[in-house]
């Protein structure tokens, strides 16, 4: 238990100077969080950056080794630097004997996988029939790997690197996990804002992470899409094309807890992707009709083919804005006994909170108001920057407004493969709310 034992450490009293490492000055009074193991340093807590070595000239630091020290001289932690993103410095290790090297990386994928196997989501060996199963086997802060997102779907892993750090060190990440996992297939997925803000196309002395394009795959990928199987519904995803890494794994057992009240309801199932709720509504949860809404047109036609896949006759999929299609339901006077809303990021950061909770608020008080008395209301919130007693204090505000009753029967948040980190609290941002309405 190799993490309990550097936990239980004391701070590593500070060798003066990491030989061959840069070093990121903290300004006063700065340090506090990352004693913490906060992850994140800011441009703001930075002091300066000192180089080491004559050698080391003009070339860019951006994505190598630094060692984070206090104002005091005192070394604090390790972790890798991008002068070009919002976060200066995403911290891994704490101790100063340890380095960020390939075999770090390793350790920290081990136990990431070893944790899944726990969670009893990831089988302990290929033969043991992975073939249509799909699991966060690596979720960047929780894992203690800033920066770094593997998900497996059947035989094959989709990695998303949203760092530059890691970005340039995928060849030797990519090679372990051939090694611990023997996928057939991994595929890279980018994401163009995360690209954009952490400069991983911008940077000129840079290259290495350039020679992977999206959609890089390492070993082989099939030539049509797959089948992942969840709680025994079918779906079919494309490795390449689909949003986030291609399914949203993090709903799972949340999909699962919802059809349970769904039985016999006519379910409206908002911003449905590619079925998740909707399905699992008809085929677990014994809905008797589902209307599931989706603004992307590529995500309606796979949850079409998805519903023939599982054999369902009583779902159907439009293309739709939801904010647009909640006002036309409730102008045609339409009525429902379910109602599902599970909207996209709504904010970035804290800033945008307020706008997003008018938002949520907005989108709830229409799924109320659709409601019969006695309805089932699945609310979610993925916005990190809303907390879940503002998510809360959201829907009283939606009870109020509307003269409706509304209680919480389940506070649910994101499956065990996406676990919170207790010194990087932003990795909890899912609040999914199972709600009797009256
Ligand atoms: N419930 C889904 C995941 C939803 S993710 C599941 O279980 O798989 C959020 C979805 O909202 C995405 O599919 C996205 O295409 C859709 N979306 C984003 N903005 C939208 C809008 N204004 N109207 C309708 N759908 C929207």
């Amino acid at each position: 238990m190799e993490a309990i034992e550097s936990a239980d450490m004391p701070i590593a009293p500070s060798p003066l100077r990491s030989p061959g490492l840069a070093r990121v000055v903290l300004k006063p009074r700065k340090a506090l969080p990352f004693y913490g193991r906060h992850p994140w340093v800011l441009d703001s807590a930075i002091d300066r950056v000192e180089r080491v070595g004559p050698e080391s000239g003009d070339e860019s630091l951006d994505g190598q080794v630094v060692d984070l020290i206090n104002d005091k001289n005192k070394f604090v932690a390790r972790g890798l630097f991008n002068s070009q993103s919002r976060i200066h410095v995403r911290l891994y290790t704490w101790r100063v004997d340890e380095a960020l090297d390939e075999a770090f990386f390793r350790r920290q994928l081990e136990s990431a996988i070893a944790l899944r196997r726990q969670i009893g989501y990831e089988p302990s060996s290929a033969s043991e029939g992975r073939g249509d199963c799909a699991t966060r086997l690596v979720f960047s802060e929780a894992d203690q790997t800033s920066g770094l997102i593997v998900d497996r779907y059947g035989d094959y892993l989709v990695v998303q690197p949203t760092a530059l750090g890691i970005a340039q060190r995928l060849e030797p990440i990519v090679g372990i996990l051939q090694d611990l996992l023997q996928p057939r297939g991994i595929v890279l997925k980018l994401d163009p804002a995360t690209v954009a803000m952490e400069g991983m196309e911008t940077d000129p002395t840079a290259t290495k992470q350039l020679s992977f394009a999206d959609g890089h795959v390492w070993g082989e990928l099939p030539a049509g899409p797959i089948q992942i199987r969840e709680h025994g519904v079918v779906y079919e995803l494309e490795l390449r094309g689909g949003q986030k890494t291609g399914f949203y794994l993090d709903q799972r057992e949340n999909r699962l807890a919802a059809s349970k009240y769904m039985r016999g309801r006519r379910v409206l199932d908002m911003f449905c992707y590619t079925g998740g709720f909707g399905l699992s509504a008809a085929t677990l949860g014994g809905a008797s009709e589902v209307l599931g809404i989706d603004g992307s047109k590529k995500a309606i036609a796979q949850a079409a083919r998805n519903a023939e896949l599982n054999g369902l006759q009583n779902v159907r999929f439009e293309i739709g804005d939801a904010f647009k299609a909640l006002d036309r339901l409730l102008e045609a006077g339409g009525k429902y006994d379910a109602v599902v809303l599970d909207p996209p990021k709504m904010a970035r950061g804290r800033g945008g909170a307020n706008a997003a909770l008018m938002a949520y608020h907005r989108l709830n008080r229409a799924a109320v108001m659709l409601l019969e008395r006695g309805g089932i209301l699945i609310t979610c919130s993925c916005t990190g920057g809303v907390s879940r007693e503002d998510f809360l204090l959201m829907l009283s505000g939606v009870a109020q407004k509307s003269g409706r009753d509304i209680r919480v029967i389940e506070q649910r948040g994101a499956a065990p493969d996406h676990p919170i980190s207790a010194t990087c609290l932003e990795t909890e941002y899912l609040k999914c709310m199972i709600c009797e309405i009256r």
